[in-house]
């Protein structure tokens, strides 16, 4: 019976007109400029695709290590309550956040990961007639969000490795761009895809220079794994600019993107606004109640990162042997210029059941982005690098 129904819906599908073109022009001029970001590789995906097993996927940034084992067992037990909506105001993970980062609960915003913190910041900031400032090669969700509202993207070139490191954000570039019309500034420290950060001092001179009319949003989604000396936490700013949001989320180092589920750290004010925008049920009780339990297991992922720590190093002596260089990077990701078609290398990995993620979309077009994965799967990924350079 469900069967039949089924089959009837398909065939009325089947022969829809063919009018999409008429949709894309209903479209808001936004919308109809832009391109689907484009994720990694799933496993599953290309197991199907090439036939293959035990693939490795070194693609998005994933923690390879899992979350933390309390935070799988406060997922299962929030099964038990999948008929009732969640807690909209994520109660008891909003307290513990405020606690963690000694701010008021009401500074907090919960998030369906900090993606979508990101686009409810665009959707209250910006319109057709306003600014976003950010860097080249920086995130590929800025341009996106940016553009799906009709605002204007102006994009800062990067350092040219001459006053800051290759690639990284030119933060007195970017302050160039801020005019009258801007009212957000993007700076993700660290930056993804490139690995690199900026420093407490500059960063915290850039806020302080810029004019009142304009938020600036810290996106510190790798933010547990950095370890350099001078990398800040601008959480703790907070109470000298009101006009800065901070993004933190749990898809990381804390392991669990796919549950979704990050946060903003701002102004009560300004959470007031996000909390209008958001949509009631945002973060579903899964996710609360995991990243409730992975908050209280700092042994956990402190041992993830220094696992990240020996898997970077592992990577980039591979490189080195190779004799390709590599953007230095206090993530879990680096890119390596494998100075060639970066869109190549990645086929043939993908034949050897490899997924890494290419980057010619970012302006990187010899790159790839490599994800510091276990052990096992770093020796497999340099192994198969090695091949596939030498075919
Ligand atoms: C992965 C990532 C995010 C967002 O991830 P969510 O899963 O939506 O929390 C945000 N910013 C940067 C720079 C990232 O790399």
């Amino acid at each position: 019976m469900l069967q039949e129904r089924l089959v009837t819906a398909n065939n009325r599908f089947t022969f829809m007109p063919a009018s999409i073109n008429n949709f894309l022009d209903l479209a808001v001029p936004g919308v109809r400029a832009l391109q689907p970001y484009s994720p990694g590789k799933p496993v599953a995906e290309l197991e199907r695709e090439y036939g293959i097993r035990n693939a490795v996927k070194l693609a998005s940034n994933e923690n390879p290590f899992g979350p933390a084992p309390l935070a799988i067992e406060a997922a299962r037990e929030a099964l038990q309550d999948l008929a009732r909506y969640p807690e909209g105001s994520g109660y008891q993970l909003t307290a513990a956040l405020a606690r963690k980062h000694q701010l008021d609960p009401a500074c907090i915003t919960l998030g369906n990961g900090s993606n979508d913190v990101l686009d409810i910041i665009v959707r209250i900031f910006l319109t057709p007639q306003h600014e976003a400032v950010f860097s080249q090669h920086a995130f590929a969700v800025y341009p996106l969000a940016v553009q799906a509202v009709g605002a204007t993207a102006s994009i800062s070139a990067a350092h040219d490795g001459e006053r800051g490191a290759a690639y990284g954000h030119d933060l007195a570039a970017m302050l160039d761009l801020v005019g009258p019309a801007t009212r957000l500034v993007f700076i993700a420290n660290p930056n993804n895809p490139t690995g690199t950060w900026v420093d407490s001092e500059t960063l915290e001179s850039f806020i302080n220079a810029l004019p009142d009319h304009v938020m600036v949003v810290v996106d510190e989604a790798y933010f547990e794994y950095v370890e350099a000396q001078g990398y800040p936490d601008a959480s703790a700013w907070l109470s000298r600019f009101p006009n800065l949001i901070v993004t933190r989320t749990f898809s990381k180092a804390y392991g669990l993107a796919g549950l979704r589920i990050g946060y903003a750290l701002s102004h009560a004010d300004v959470a007031g606004l996000l909390n209008r925008v958001r949509q009631p049920f945002n973060v579903n009780s899964v996710a609360q109640a995991a990243a409730l339990a992975a908050l209280g297991d700092e042994d956990h992922l402190q041992r993830c990162v220094q696992r990240n720590r020996e898997g970077m190093s592992r990577l980039v002596a591979g490189f080195d042997a190779l004799g390709l260089s590599y953007i230095e990077s206090v993530g879990n990701f680096v890119c390596v210029d494998t100075g060639r078609s970066g869109a190549d290398v990645y086929e043939a990995l993908l034949q050897r059941g490899i997924i890494v993620r290419p980057v010619a979309n970012y302006g990187m077009p010899n790159h790839l982005r490599v994800t510091v994965g276990r052990a096992d799967e770093n020796a497999r990924f340099l192994n198969a690098l090695e091949q596939v350079l030498h075919d």
